[in-house]
């Protein structure tokens, strides 16, 4: 059970992920969380520091899609400023967003990683269907009340995770 809510790898943010790395385990595509993963919550202002790292992706070969249980107006916005396809209408842990994400970027599931800064929703979500996970620190503290809630069990689980030496932050 903990198994499906272990990381393949535990990062201090997205640019900290080495490509080369994911590229020698054979991913293509990158299924990225909007919220606390790439820009603070609820955050409007896209930094050219960020639309460096997707531009750089793309050009390391990767094929990117933003995947976010935010709003539709502010996950098209973000997708337009990015320039990078992103799944409207499903929402995370549920199987169905993966897969149209995995459909847009026509990759299959070992070839598909996961990023994203909560357990329940990106890890879960990507572990049960055999995606390589990869959770990061979440950008800044503000958040929906909820997810407030659920972060004292996730700091729970990582703690666990931790003591039992099954991740590390890099
Ligand atoms: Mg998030």
């Amino acid at each position: 059970m903990l198994k499906l809510f272990c990381p393949d790898l535990y990062l201090e943010s997205i640019y900290k992920l080495d490509l080369d790395s994911i590229k020698e385990k054979n991913i293509k595509g990158i299924l990225v969380d909007l919220d606390n993963t790439l820009l603070p919550w609820d955050s409007k202002h896209v930094e050219e520091k960020l639309i460096g790292w997707t531009q750089y992706c793309l050009k390391e070969g990767f094929s990117l899609c933003i995947i976010s249980n935010n709003k539709y107006k502010r996950i098209k916005r973000c997708s337009e400023l990015l320039g990078i396809p992103a799944v409207f209408g499903s929402y995370k842990p549920f199987k169905s967003a993966f897969k149209k994400g995995m459909d847009i970027m026509g990759t299959q599931p070992e070839q598909t990683a996961v990023i994203g800064d909560q357990i329940f929703t990106d890890v879960f979500g990507a572990k049960r269907m055999g995606l390589y996970a990869i959770l990061v620190k979440p950008i800044s503290s503000r958040e929906l009340y909820w997810t407030r809630i659920m972060r004292l069990m996730e700091r729970r689980i990582i703690k666990i995770l931790e003591n039992k030496k099954l991740i590390t932050l890099d």
